[in-house]
């Protein structure tokens, strides 16, 4: 007779069962872990909730995002959360900062007094930009009223920001998200000795011409592109008063004498948005001086990563570049090689310098079917491109690495250092997107004997087809090999779920398009984690 206690133990466990204590259901009919609130909060400030998941519609994992941010803010710890926006803001950690500035407005309204006035006083930390500031004033509102700490904490943006800066601010975007200057202005009423801000804020909320005192020289500028009508005329303005493109008529933008002039002082993140435009017009063109200049400018990895360029920026900027065409619209343009050779230099150096960590490195990227759903921090790629270009960043760097993806089983994907970004992107498009198990690259490397130190498994963890759990075939393949491997997870979606067991210190659960993981990818594999 059939011995029913032969079938339940805790090194071979199908992944529709339940493998240990701490899991729970993923959404996919299959056993993970589950991430706490703080990697949760993590992922949702890196990857945003945009498009939803395989699983999970946008509007709910936005729900069960809000959720946990919410909790935090409003807890014991929401400290703590506040100095983490405050971290992955400042560092430029995440690609789009809708998610910090949500976050940020969640802690403005946490019954903690001390949270509170950690968050109102990171405001002009976390908005840098006026756009920030008026997406955090549309945020805020969900949260709370605009009592006199807010008040004062929106003038401290107004005051504290230089003068030049505000300005520059101001006459770049003046509304947006349904707020202008003019509302903030109005509604916080910062007091200022200085003149020239006193002027400076008079300009804003009057107008000029019941304004009081000397206009800043951009908003002058800005005047004169205004009443100005010929390329001629707009380009010694733009040298001269450094003007953004936002502030010129729309007659000025199909010009390349006007482009030519905005160039050299033009900010990262519109220079690679406006690639396709700026070989559209012609500026940008073989041999020409101005793709030498854009070449240039995106080489300098010390400006890239002050202006905070993101990595993920950068890949959609090649992506889109080199596809000739736009994603939406019908605009299109001859790629320049040096352009697009430049964005893929360029996405690596916004990282910043990634030391290898000198161990047998396998790098697993996860085909299913479910990575083709979602985009990653609302950009128009799903989690299987993001992921792609991200182990990249290890192909380039371990001397000692082997590639391969996963599905139901094995998939050959063998990439190379000097592959490039869009070509990773399309091999990528050509995998056979298929069933969900995630224990397949412990279970081929013990199967094939492959001495490995660290599996890097690129994954949103949705796994339920094997038969056995991934961190029992690690274990299994620690056993076997007699090599103590580690296991990361490089989660690629904002969902609940990990495969890396967090009792076990030598299993990591990291976020996917943190600027800051390729080094704790690093530290974790080294073992100096
Ligand atoms: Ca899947």
């Amino acid at each position: 007779m059939r011995d029913p206690l032969s079938t339940v133990g805790t090194r071979v466990t199908p992944q529709s069962e339940r493998a240990h204590p701490d899991q729970i259901a993923n959404s996919a009919g299959g056993y993970s872990f589950p991430v706490d609130d703080w990697g949760r909060a993590l992922r949702f400030l890196v990857l945003g909730t945009d498009g939803g998941t395989y699983y999970i519609s946008e509007k709910d994992l936005t729900m069960q995002n809000a959720e946990v941010v919410i909790r935090l803010a409003n807890g014991a710890e929401g400290r703590k959360l506040v100095d983490l926006i405050v971290d992955v803001s400042k560092n430029g950690r995440a690609p789009r900062q809708n998610p910090t500035l949500y976050a940020l407005a969640a802690c403005t309204a946490s019954p903690d007094v001390n949270t509170r006035r950690a968050a109102l006083a990171a405001i002009p930390v976390v908005c840098r930009t006026g756009t920030h500031l008026f997406i955090f004033a549309r945020y805020v509102e969900q949260f709370r009223g605009w009592g006199r700490g807010l008040k004062r904490a929106i003038g401290q943006w107004y005051t504290e920001k230089s003068v030049d800066d505000v300005a520059f601010q101001a006459v770049k975007y003046q509304q947006r998200e349904g707020w202008s200057h003019r509302d903030l202005l109005r509604l916080s009423h910062p007091e200022t000795p200085d003149p020239a801000r006193k002027a400076l804020f008079s300009h804003i909320t009057h107008g000029e011409d019941e304004a009081l005192g000397d206009p800043p020289r951009i908003m002058q500028g800005h005047r004169l592109a205004q009443m100005a009508t010929k390329p001629s005329q707009w380009a010694p303005l733009i040298t001269e008063y450094r003007l953004p493109w936002e502030t010129l008529p729309d007659a000025a933008l199909n010009s390349p004498e006007v482009w030519e002039a905005l160039l050299p002082h033009m900010g990262y993140t519109a220079l690679i948005r406006q690639l396709g435009r700026l070989s559209r017009i012609g500026l940008v063109a073989p041999m020409s001086s101005a793709t030498k200049l854009v070449a240039d400018r995106l080489a300098d990895g010390d400006a890239l990563r002050k202006a905070r360029v993101h990595p993920l920026s950068v890949l959609v900027a090649l992506a889109t570049y080199a596809s000739g065409h736009g994603f939406r619209g019908a605009s299109a343009w001859t790629p320049v090689p040096q352009v697009v050779a430049a964005l893929d230099e360029a996405f690596y150096l916004a990282f910043g310098a990634i030391e290898p960590a000198g161990k047998h490195t396998l790098v697993a990227l996860d085909v299913s079917g479910s990575m083709t759903m979602g985009q990653v921090a609302n950009s128009p790629l799903a989690p299987f491109q993001a992921e792609g270009a991200m182990a990249m960043t290890v192909v380039r760097t371990e001397p000692e690495y082997f590639t391969m993806a996963f599905s139901g089983g094995f998939v050959s994907l063998p990439l190379t250092p000097k592959q490039r970004l869009d070509d990773v992107l399309r091999t990528m498009a050509n995998m056979p997107f298929d069933r969900t198990d995630c224990a397949v690259p412990m279970v081929w490397a013990e199967h094939n004997q492959v001495p490995v130190d660290t599996f890097l498994i690129y994954t949103d963890s949705e796994t339920w087809a094997g038969t056995i759990h991934p961190h029992q075939a690690l274990e299994r393949y620690r056993q076997k090999m007699g090599i103590p491997a580690r296991l990361a997870v490089i989660g690629m979606t904002s969902n609940g779920f990990s495969i890396a067991n967090s009792n076990d210190a030598g299993e990591l659960d990291c976020v996917g398009f943190d600027t800051s993981t390729p080094q704790l990818l690093t530290e974790f594999s080294a073992g100096r984690l």
